[in-house]
């Protein structure tokens, strides 16, 4: 319905262009929608608000905010509004024209901004960081990450054995102005031999000196206490081996501007996979079926990793949405899991918007408020009731336009 509505504004528009021929204001008055703000607070029932410039201009219940005269007006009655929602962790292709294809892919499932960690060795990927693609996901980066020696996988991070190494690694990705440094700390099931913890440490200290911030692919609770004793300022995913104890809560505590990213893994149940269907070839639907299977073991890790999650949660530290991987629609499986592990829907929310814009330092987005950027997605469905309604998009909008879905 409000599609219509939109079209009939599109033609007032242009109607009241040609009396006057400059515009004073491209202002539309969206009304109607159930608004989530998207910092936690409770729903706006019957809201209203209007974007102007591509950004809210005011945001309100109706009644209580007036738009522009001759506005048009777009009628979003029945409707759900939320922040468009950042992926703090993927590994998108990091071939120039294969990366921008990865980012023009992410609005269709209504996300606005991801953060790739660790092989982004090309320029390109600095360049397309520094320049926003207009109806794209913006891109952020932590250029090449550090790991120790890990012969047979990938040879893009640095591989390094002194602390002078790491600290030179460091120095010269701050010099490419990525936004985070990236460091593994895993032996792969004792296939490698894991950076050790003093070489972690002098890559967060030298990051420290140059204004970075560090963060960590990490699996277990020891390694992930020596990377808080060494003030590490992000977990790219949560503690795996083991249920979390009161020692690292206090760790936790004592770093109040610590962000915790869990990517969680394969909850090992089969699911239905539907929601999917109209977006992925068949091939691709085949492939997902396959391994949508019973596995006891993955049922085993994630019931350790929602544990660790439900409890960093219920003690306060900020967790923000990463999926890992180069699938756009992995984010709403992982507000699933991030649900299922006993976070409220709201916080699941919170953490997919506001929590994921501030850890990119995304300062214009994150929330529906004045003055923010108008990236917004409208849902036929309300998440706060079931966290699987984010899946159910009517449209999404990107600086106050609305994405085209049928690509
Ligand atoms: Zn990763």
């Amino acid at each position: 319905m409000h599609r219509i509505l939109g079209l009939v504004a599109v033609s007032l528009l242009a109607l009241g262009a040609c009396s006057s021929p400059v515009p004073e204001t491209d202002a539309v008055l969206y009304e109607g929608a159930r608004l989530i703000v998207g910092d936690g607070s409770a729903a706006i029932e019957n809201a209203a608000f209007v974007v102007e410039n591509g950004h809210f201009l005011e945001v309100g219940a109706v009644g209580e905010i007036e738009a522009p005269s001759g506005a048009p007006r777009v009628d979003l009655t029945g409707m759900t509004v939320m922040p468009t929602i950042i992926d703090t962790h993927v590994h998108t292709n990091t071939e120039r024209e294969a990366l921008i294809a990865d980012l023009r892919g992410r609005p269709y499932w209504g996300v606005s901004a991801v953060m790739s960690l660790g092989r982004d060795a090309e320029e390109s990927a600095i360049e397309i960081r520094n320049n926003d693609i207009p109806g794209a996901a913006r891109f952020r980066t932590a250029g090449v990450g550090i790991t120790g020696p890990e012969p047979g996988r990938t040879e893009i991070p640095y591989w390094v054995t002194t602390e002078e190494e790491a600290r030179q690694a460091v120095r010269e990705q701050a010099a490419r102005g990525v936004d985070i440094i990236k460091i593994w700390v895993d032996n792969r099931g004792g296939t490698v031999e894991k950076l050790p913890l003093e070489l972690g440490a002098a890559v967060i200290d030298e990051a420290h000196k140059v204004d970075q911030r560090v963060t960590a692919h990490i699996f277990d609770l020891a390694d992930a206490k020596a990377l808080l004793s060494a003030d590490i300022d992000s977990f790219a995913h949560g503690i795996r081996d083991t249920d979390v104890d009161d020692e690292i809560i206090a760790l936790f505590k004592e770093r109040p501007d610590f962000v915790l990213v869990p990517n969680l893994p394969g909850r090992g149940v089969p699911t239905d996979l539907s929601w999917l269907s109209a977006a992925l070839s068949a091939e691709e639907m085949e492939r997902l079926q396959a391994s949508n299977v019973e596995n006891p073991g993955s049922q085993a890790a994630f019931a350790i990793q929602a544990r660790n999650l439900a409890r960093v949660n219920d003690e306060g530290v900020t967790i923000a949405l990463g999926s890992d991987g180069n699938s756009a629609w992995a984010p709403h499986v992982e507000m699933e899991d991030m649900a299922i592990s006993g976070m409220t829907p709201a916080e699941v929310i919170v953490a997919a918007t506001k929590n994921g814009a501030e850890f990119l330092r995304l300062d214009d987005v994150g929330t529906i408020e004045t003055g923010k950027r108008a990236d917004f997605i409208v849902l036929e469905a309300n998440p706060l009731e079931d966290i699987t309604n984010t899946r159910k998009i009517d449209a999404v909008y990107l600086a106050g336009r609305q994405v085209d879905r049928g690509e």
